[in-house]
């Protein structure tokens, strides 16, 4: 044989290697799964690349494959916060207030925003649904996730949220105005469109409509025919009522909301994600962190009750809900306490564990790729210690473990645990 021939053999042989249909197959055993409708007892899931192959009970796992045994956890799709600001980073350095840190170039904070990302995933939650950046750092977060340069969570994000036309220099025609600004928002890359419908946020929790009925309505037509979704923040009931009026595709926070206005959500069919614990999350660091003026705390108690109550008003009314943790700074990793929230209102742990699974998926039009642990989703799987449909608690608390597109990103399988 000659140089060349065995240099063609050489390259056969390492291409027969590297092309070993097991090279990047794992078998990832669970004493109990849940893979978002019901539990399969010693479940096989076999991942190949990004993606599930097949889930058994007692399955077979193929010669070559890499076995992976939680049988002493339960198993969970990997879950769906539908409701963050991902970009929004604080270091936690002592004396300081995660709304004053200055300006940013938007490359820096892309950068240090990783460590929020990572802290998603440690909570089991591999998808979020961002909602509202400066300078398009969503948009090359989920970019750069995307193309596997950045480790993080699925990013569907609205780029900057449209704000309030009405009494802005310059602008006359405030829906042409609401049009224009819809159009800048997907032109930029965005996957939604994001209206702050309403004053309320942080410590202040006005709701105050400041985007009308025919401007909200403007830009949810054309955003839709653009094949775009919408999602309106309203604190308060005005902009809630007018935000189901112009057909929304997700309403956000929404406290106050008449019998009328949430018959009409669920006739309409559009998602509610009433954010309850991010200002229980505000209360917690009224002092310390964000150093809130007396009486925020108070004010902030008060509106948690309203938006509580009208949660589970909406909820006995059949609306469809879904978890959003709001999360901003140090508020991630604490994205799945909404659940405590949503069993508390009368959810079955089932029912809340579908708030953060099946359910997004379906809001994010990724009905059949997303949220479920079934045959040709992504494989995005969550390991918890303990029983979650005996105890939601479990999804909050005791993620031990995470596989995002087929690759492990959390694993806390041997850590000693705490006493
Ligand atoms: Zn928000």
């Amino acid at each position: 044989m000659n140089r060349i021939g065995i240099y063609s053999l050489i390259v056969l042989l390492s291409l027969a290697l590297s092309s070993n249909a097991t090279a990047a197959v794992k078998a990832v055993k669970f004493g109990k799964l849940w893979d978002g409708h019901q539990v399969i007892t010693n479940a096989v899931v076999i991942v190949e690349n990004d993606k599930i192959q097949s889930v058994t009970a007692n399955g077979k796992v193929p010669a070559g494959a890499e076995v992976i045994d939680l049988r002493r956890y339960t198993g969970i799709p990997g879950m769906i916060d539908s409701h963050t600001h991902v970009t929004y980073y604080w270091n936690g350095a002592p004396g300081t207030n995660p709304r004053r840190q200055g300006r940013r170039h938007v490359a820096v904070t892309v950068f240090l925003a990783q460590e929020n990302g990572k802290k998603a995933l440690e909570a089991g939650v591999t998808t979020l649904r961002d909602l509202n950046a400066a300078g398009g750092a969503d948009i090359a977060m989920r970019d750069l996730i995307n193309m596997g340069a950045m480790v993080g969570p699925r990013l569907f994000v609205s780029g900057a949220g449209i704000q309030g036309f009405a009494n802005r220099p310059g602008i006359t025609d405030t829906v042409a105005e609401a049009v224009k600004q819809t159009k800048a928002v997907i032109d930029s890359g965005a996957d939604w469109v994001k209206v702050f419908g309403s004053t309320g946020g942080f410590d202040n929790v006005t709701g105050n409509q400041t985007v009308s009925y025919e401007e909200m309505k403007a830009i949810v037509d054309t955003a839709h025919a653009a094949g775009h979704k919408v999602a309106i923040h309203s604190y308060g009931p005005a902009g809630a009522r007018d935000a189901i009026r112009a057909g929304c595709d997700t309403l956000e926070h929404a406290t106050d909301m008449d019998d009328e206005t949430i018959a009409e959500m669920v006739r309409k069919k559009i998602w509610y994600v009433p954010t309850i614990d991010h200002n229980q999350y505000y209360v917690e660091n009224a002092d310390d962190v964000y150093k809130f003026p007396p009486g925020a705390k108070e004010n902030l108690t008060d509106y948690i009750q309203r938006n509580y109550a009208t949660a589970k008003k909406a909820f006995q009314a059949g609306a469809r809900m879904l978890v959003g943790s709001d999360a901003v700074y140090n508020g991630f990793g604490l994205n799945m306490r909404e659940l405590t929230w949503f069993v508390k209102l009368g959810m079955t742990n089932e029912q809340a564990l579908q708030t953060a699974t099946v359910l997004p998926a379906e809001m994010l039009g990724m009905e059949n790729s997303l949220g479920s642990v079934a045959p040709c989703y992504f494989a995005d799987i969550v390991a918890v210690e303990g029983n979650p449909l005996a105890d939601v608690q479990v999804v909050i608390k005791d993620v031990r473990w995470v596989m995002k597109g087929g690759a492990v990103v959390v694993d806390k399988t041997h850590a000693t645990p705490a006493r």
